[in-house]
């Protein structure tokens, strides 16, 4: 590093800051208007969750990422409430059940001045059956007199309320560091206590596409779809599949199988629930119904899927439905609509007739094993070296800027980080990792490329 001019403890910082596994998850729940997307905001630093005072607005973005005294973790947001036919409670309780389900830790949002309702009370019975570490959050508090409403929540039994103003940012600070001592430094919910255990699998898709059929055919037992009353009848969330001889664990079946009948809102839960499930496993399967066209919604679960990092498996579904014409169509949407994941491994289901079941044990190992992989560096400086002088990055502005030398600094996905002697131009590095695709596989897995410049 040194003598291509690059300071050693910068390449080092450089890996490091590169190399982080999956983040741990903070969730923010609490009942509507306590503030919970004002504090998103505000943990996330940026507008991006809109704000928003009419009803009936529904979002698909439900996870962000943030970053506090340098540690970086995501933040999932509950704010886009919707009462259902369920009534208040049951309708919180149902979205603070998915974000807590997900979370390493829970940012409990209270506004100070209302003080603690029935609606929070059941809250506080869900963060106690869950036995995540909580932090209280005392909205509202825009001014030291508002402390003593602050005061009045010691009452919830969650230990010490953090009086905080989401709004004007007064006492967040010292509620993100009660934050960080909570957090885990890895995502122990998906991770940490999973070395040698199953694997975790999320099977995702949008509504109709056969999620709950394919679940029942691959467990091998028709299983009674329960309706309604989300809350109530619980069954287990997560459930362990014997599959092609090994056990895995497919996260959040329960909202496979639960079918909660909403008259609004059921975009948002569908998207909270997808993003909660993601978050949970190590690969997700994406469904796709092979006889309609690929949609905006399958795109933008496969998006969710590529951003967070995980490992990634297609799965076409009502194959038997499937005519000649259709198939030759479909082969051309994919090439158009989902380009951007030609790398996923590929099967072609029916969860009725069962066709091809056998394939997606095969597909799942594939795209974990490209989620894994690392290449040495030498090997991996040897291909670059190779690679920069066959094929140059084009010269601008008189200059030409080489890249010297790269290392992978992580996996899962696989994670990497180049040296470079001027500004790399997109195009190059799509380029670059279009020809590390084709030398190391990475099948089934997105690859993350950072380039640093020399001072
Ligand atoms: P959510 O439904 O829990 O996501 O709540 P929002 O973030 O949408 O906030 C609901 C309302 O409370 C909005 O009008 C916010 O401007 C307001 N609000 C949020 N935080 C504070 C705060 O710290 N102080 C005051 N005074 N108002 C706040
Ligand atoms: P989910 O909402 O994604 O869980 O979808 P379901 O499993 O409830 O399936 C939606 C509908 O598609 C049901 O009527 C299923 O019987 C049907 N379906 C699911 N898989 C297949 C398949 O492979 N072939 C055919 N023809 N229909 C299917």
């Amino acid at each position: 590093a040194a003598e291509e001019g690059f300071d050693v403890e910068d390449v080092e910082g450089a890996i490091e800051e590169a190399g982080h596994g999956p983040l741990p998850v903070l969730a923010v729940v609490g009942r509507p208007n306590v503030g919970k997307s004002t504090l998103v905001n505000r943990i996330i630093g940026r507008r991006e969750a809109v704000v928003e005072d009419k009803p009936g607005v529904t979002r698909d973005r439900v996870t962000y990422e943030a970053e506090w005294a340098g540690r970086r973790f995501k933040v999932v947001d509950t704010g886009g409430w919707e009462q259902d036919v369920l009534g208040i409670d049951a309708s919180v309780a149902a979205q603070a059940e998915y974000a807590i389900e997900a979370a390493d830790a829970v940012v409990f949002v209270v506004d100070a001045k209302v003080g603690a309702t029935d609606t929070d009370e059941a809250v506080v019975r869900l963060l106690r059956k869950a036995g995540k570490p909580v932090v209280l959050c005392a909205n509202k508090v825009d001014g030291p007199s508002g402390e003593a409403d602050a005061a009045y929540l010691w009452n919830l039994g969650l230990g010490e309320p953090h009086p905080v103003s989401a709004l004007h940012g007064r006492g967040t600070g010292d509620m993100l560091d009660a934050v960080l001592e909570a957090l885990p430094e890895a995502p122990e919910q998906s991770f940490g206590t999973a070395v040698g255990g199953p694997r975790r699998v999320a099977l995702i898709g949008r509504p109709n596409v056969g999620k709950s059929s394919l679940l029942n055919k691959v467990a091998g037992e028709e299983r009674v779809v329960v309706n309604e009353l989300a809350g109530t009848t619980r069954d287990p969330v997560d459930e362990l599949i014997e599959l092609g001889g090994k056990t895995w664990k497919f996260v959040d079946t329960a909202g496979i199988r639960k079918r909660v009948h909403l008259q609004q809102g059921a975009d948002y839960y569908a998207s909270l629930r997808t993003a909660a499930a993601v978050e949970k496993a190590e690969v997700a399967v994406i469904l796709i119904d092979a006889a309609e066209n690929i949609s905006v919604q399958d795109q933008r679960i496969v998006t969710m899927a590529v951003e967070a990092g995980r490992a990634l498996v297609l799965a076409f579904n009502k194959w038997d439905t499937l005519d000649e014409e259709r198939r030759y169509y479909l082969e051309r949407e994919i090439e158009t609509e989902l380009g951007q994941v030609a790398w996923a491994p590929r099967v072609n289901v029916s969860a009725r007739t069962g066709r091809h079941m056998e394939k997606l044990v095969p597909a799942i190992e594939t795209a974990l094993a490209g989620w894994e992989t690392r290449v040495p560096t030498g090997r991996l400086n040897a291909f670059l070296g190779e690679l920069v002088s066959a094929h140059p990055h084009p010269v601008r502005g008189g200059k030409q800027p080489r890249i010297l030398f790269g290392t992978q600094a992580g996996t899962k996905p696989p994670r990497f980080v180049l040296f470079a002697s001027g500004f790399i131009e997109a195009g190059y590095r799509r380029f670059i990792e279009r020809r590390l695709r084709e030398e190391f596989g990475f099948e089934g897995t997105p690859i993350h490329i950072s380039v640093r410049v020399r001072e």
